[in-house]
């Protein structure tokens, strides 16, 4: 039920428009590495040092109008270069609605195009985020377009679609990141069940660990990473085929703690003002995530309509579960 309010809450778009102008507000700035490339940049430069790499999204999705997609493939591709500038630990994740998905699959399919062969140039990895069912189709179209003449494009498998166990084995040669999978489903296509999308996870992470290219096990279960742990182990699976992810700002202890282990890691550094839907999946996926909201309204006074109504609608429901 709270996972359905604030998975409405990253889909309104009128409220996405309003949050934007707020910049970076309702503790998101906890989440969210900088507004900027040249904070990120400095972001990402604190935490190669502490050998983790990095994966840089510019916040955006669902764009519905040239222009907005147009600035977001120049503000893509400023941070490539500013990867290769600076020598840092990074690739790219990007999501294909906010370069043009719903308004023109040509138009989109040459703005991935001039940002993937730039990065190509530059030895940089694009890996795209997976969305909406409705738009997984055309997200992997796209894909299969582009992987005729590029190698460095990668892809995710959600484990929540039933269709991820073929999806896993068509792109199995693809460098892929494997999560549990973040948008509200329906069960025509979806596992709903918390234990059965568990299980098709684990499922998957096996089978593409012992026959696939690469994988970014993307996830913030401790369960999950402590069963890969043993996995791995027990498959003779070395270091160098698979990393961990999370996302910045969660879980920092562990993420040190895997990347002192020797294990790869690797932190999703979402970054820009667009931070409204991606902030609002993050607390859909784990109400406790609230305390970083509740923290910046009470610390900083703020009293934004989105913050309070947020607010009190969560934490009723749960001091009411308690
Ligand atoms: C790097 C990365 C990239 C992603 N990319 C995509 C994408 O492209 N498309 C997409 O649909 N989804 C994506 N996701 C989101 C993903 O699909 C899940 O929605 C999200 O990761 C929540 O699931 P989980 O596996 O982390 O654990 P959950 O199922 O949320 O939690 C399982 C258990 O882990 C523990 N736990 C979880 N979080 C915490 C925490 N913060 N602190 C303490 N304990 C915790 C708790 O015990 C919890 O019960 C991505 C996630 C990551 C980490």
């Amino acid at each position: 039920m709270l996972k359905d309010f604030f998975i409405g809450l990253s889909q309104n778009q009128l409220l996405n428009t309003a949050a934007k102008k707020y910049g970076l507000k309702l503790g998101a700035q906890n989440v969210v590495a900088g507004t900027n490339v040249e904070e990120t940049i400095q972001s990402i430069k604190e935490l190669n040092a502490q050998g983790i790499s990095c994966t840089v999204d510019n916040l955006g999705e669902f764009v519905f109008e040239k222009e907005e997609a147009l600035a977001a493939k120049e503000q893509i591709l400023e941070v490539i270069e500013a990867i290769h500038e600076n020598g840092v630990d990074a690739h790219i994740s990007l999501k294909p609605s906010q370069l043009g998905l719903d308004i023109d699959l040509d138009f989109c399919l040459e703005n991935l195009t001039e940002i993937v062969s730039k990065a190509k140039s530059f030895n940089v990895f694009i890996n795209f985020d997976m969305e909406d069912h409705a738009r997984l189709q055309p997200s992997f179209d796209l894909l299969d377009e582009l992987s005729k003449d590029y190698d460095n494009i990668g892809t995710v498998i959600q484990a929540y679609f039933f269709r991820a166990v073929e999806d896993i084995q068509k792109y199995k040669d693809f460098r892929l990141r494997i999560v549990k999978g973040a948008y509200k489903e329906t069960e025509e296509f979806a596992y709903q069940d918390k234990k059965e999308i568990d299980e098709n996870y684990i499922k998957l992470i096996e089978w593409h660990l012992l026959n696939g290219k690469f994988t970014s096990i993307a996830t913030h279960d401790h369960h999950v990473i402590n069963h890969v742990k043993q996995f791995v182990r027990d498959n003779n699976i070395s270091n160098d085929k698979f990393e961990f992810q999370m996302l910045y700002g969660f879980r920092k202890d562990m993420q040190l703690k895997l990347a002192s282990e020797g294990y790869n890691f690797c932190t999703y550094v979402p970054f820009g003002n667009d931070w409204y839907g991606y902030f609002m999946r993050r607390l859909a996926e784990r109400p406790q995530n609230l305390n970083l909201v509740v923290k910046q309204v009470f610390n900083k006074k703020t009293n934004t309509m989105i913050g309070l109504a947020a607010g009190a609608f969560a934490l009723g429901r749960v001091s009411r579960k308690k």
